[in-house]
């Protein structure tokens, strides 16, 4: 087959605030930048993020990145690398203000200020009283910086491939990354695209598991791609449950509510986060929430007819506040939840959110791993970015409005270390035709329909199976069940049959791709999980209940290559103060 091809210097596969940032600072450096999306930019999942963006502006409150910082590692529960954080809280201000004079829409106070409201997790004095450290454009913040680095995009003259799905990158014999094949998916051609460098910044993968507030773009084809190039991914056991997703749907009702003064009661009324986090109440970290709720409806004191869910309390706050702060939290209650919070509370449950865990990079977005079995090293001419990524900033748990950040940062870091690395790297490496050939065949195997469940019915059941087998509470007897189930759907996708609607729009060769990158995802989650035999952050284990330092305090790697797993130590030094030596974390 003949394959059509393009050179370019960099290519971005994902189209969000990681991909997009990281692109406009090359487009701004006049290199040649391709950036690859399965959706149109401004579909990307960032359009989503509600309630904002940190940095320690001291607009609202008195507060400073040091304060920022602490606030992260604590969060982490101490498994974040300190000198990435001291990184990302620094660099918050003036990303911040980047942002602002590219032309976000931030929310304004009387004085003229940019808007900043208090969420989980954040101290003004390393633990004191409540910060409100994060920036927002109502609860439409993610909506509005798409947006703005999508034009200045436009204006540099980036190169859109939109619509187009990424199925695999192409490396040579010494595991360098020379480019990507991708396939545009209105006509099913493939395209090889030769570069440079490769980003990958395709986001999280929320749709592993069946109730999520991910979009259904959000499988985790980046990682996945990365573990068939033999990079593995690092700390996948900590997935992130939102607290409050509407109950039964899984779609976000932002920590923001909290934040402007919601706060969640019980089947008696009572605000029952007072009993587990007596300071930080409501808005005490994720996770933390996230068991209390649980609990609460474990035993017993869940609200409605299952008696299955709990209730988040707005209408005190007036129409004025809600419609102002909160506009599209009230659309989203009316459109799924049948309700109106001005009037009545918002029935929720946790749902799953954001995967801490993702491809291990440096902080300047460097992909770092054992090269062809080797030492772990920089893999030359691959980078990743935002969710996908794993730099280590958010460790086991992490804090709303870290992530924006963390994607604008790190998207950043990468764009400029690209630059550097041309600089040093002017030429394209010779193209592996065997490379090709092998991302070829992973396409070309969908050619064959299979005779056995549809894509749809298998991906129904792997995503079940992810609920039941690693959600908030895990057990040995849980997790050993959920690995056993994941490798029988594994077995399956070798005949599974393509789905007969999507023919028609010529989708059914995506989905199935993007199942078998689910399936290894949900392998990575639930190895890991049940390997880490400690409770920390967002891993909850009631069979081991503390958090074991002594043991447990490294970052874990899972290898797709016979399902291995291994460990590597944390960074536990910052870059220029003194390291947060770990402690109970108490809110
Ligand atoms: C409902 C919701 C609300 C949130 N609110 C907040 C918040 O208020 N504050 C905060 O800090 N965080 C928030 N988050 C988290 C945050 O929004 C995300 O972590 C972040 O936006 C991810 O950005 P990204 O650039 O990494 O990926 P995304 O924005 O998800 O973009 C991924 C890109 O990759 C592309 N892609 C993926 N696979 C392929 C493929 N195979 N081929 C081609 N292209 C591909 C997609 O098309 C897309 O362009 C929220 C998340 C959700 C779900």
């Amino acid at each position: 087959m003949t394959l059509a091809r393009r050179h370019f210097d960099a290519l971005i596969i994902g189209a969000g605030g990681a991909g997009l940032n990281a692109a406009l600072q090359l487009a701004n450096a006049n290199l040649r930048v391709a950036v690859v999306s399965k959706v149109f930019p401004t579909r990307s999942h960032t359009v989503a993020a509600q309630g904002g963006v940190n940095a320690a502006l001291a607009n609202v409150q008195p507060d400073n990145w040091h304060w920022h910082m602490f606030d992260t590692v604590k969060g982490s529960d101490y498994l974040g690398d300190q000198d990435a954080i001291e990184f990302m809280c620094r660099e918050a201000i003036p990303t911040v203000y980047e942002l602002e004079h590219n032309g976000v829409p931030f929310s304004r106070l009387d004085n003229g200020r940019i808007y900043q409201r208090a969420f989980g997790g954040q101290s003004q004095n390393f633990g004191g009283a409540q910060a409100a450290r994060t920036c927002a454009a109502a609860d439409r913040t993610g909506h509005a910086i798409l947006h703005t680095l999508y034009q200045q995009n436009i204006r540099a003259r980036t190169h859109f491939f939109d619509e187009y799905f990424a199925i695999d990158l192409i490396s040579d014999d010494e595991g360098a990354i020379l480019g990507a094949l991708i396939l545009e998916m209105e006509t099913g051609e493939p395209l090889l695209i030769e570069s440079k460098t490769t980003l990958l910044a395709t986001g999280g993968c929320g749709q592993v598991f069946r109730t999520t507030s991910n979009a259904h773009i959000n499988t985790g084809d980046g990682m996945a791609m990365a573990l068939r190039a033999g990079v593995p991914l690092m700390d996948m056991e900590f997935f992130q449950f939102h607290p409050t997703g509407i109950a039964g749907k899984g779609m976000l009702i932002t920590e923001g509510v909290r934040g402007e003064g919601g706060y969640l009661v019980n089947k008696d009324g009572e605000r029952f986060m007072e009993r587990y986090a007596p300071n930080a109440k409501d808005l005490a970290s994720r996770d933390v929430v996230s068991r209390a709720i649980v609990t609460e409806v474990k035993e017993g004191r869940g609200v409605g007819p299952n008696a299955d869910h709990v209730l988040l309390k707005v209408d005190h706050l007036g129409e004025d506040i809600v419609s102002k702060r909160l506009p599209g939290i009230r659309e989203s209650s009316k459109i799924f939840a049948g309700i109106d919070p001005v009037v009545e509370p918002i029935p929720v449950f946790p749902t799953a959110h954001y995967v801490m865990g993702g491809i291990p990079t440096d902080r300047y977005g460097r992909v770092v791993a054992p090269i062809q079995k080797g030492p772990e090293e920089v893999v030359p001419g691959l980078y990743a970015a935002g969710e996908c990524a794993c730099v280590s900033v958010h460790g086991a748990n992490r804090l709303g409005g870290n992530s924006l950040l963390d994607i604008l940062v790190f998207g950043r870091a990468a764009g400029q270390d690209i630059i550097k690395y041309l600089d040093e790297n002017p030429n394209h490496r010779p193209m592996s035709e065997a490379g090709v050939e092998k991302a070829v065949a992973r396409l070309n195997r969908w050619d064959k329909r299979g005779e056995g469940l549809s894509v749809r019915e298998v991906r129904d059941e792997f995503r079940k199976v992810m609920e039941d087998h690693a959600g908030v509470f895990r057990t040995d007897e849980i997790m050993s069940e959920g690995v056993a189930k994941v490798k029988e759907i594994r077995a399956k996708l070798a005949d599974v049959r393509l789905t007969d609607h999507s023919s028609v729009f010529n989708t059914a060769r995506v989905e199935a791709l993007e199942l078998e990158n689910m399936v290894d995802i949900g392998m990575s989650i639930v190895l890991s999980a049940l390997e880490r035999k400690e409770s920390r952050g967002a891993h909850s284990r009631p069979d081991y209940p503390e958090r074991d330092d002594n043991n447990w305090l490294k970052h874990s790697l899972y290898t797709l290559e016979g399902d291995q797993m291994d460990f590597k130590p944390v960074h536990t030094k910052p870059l220029t103060v003194e390291p947060f030596p770990p402690k109970p974390r108490v809110y």
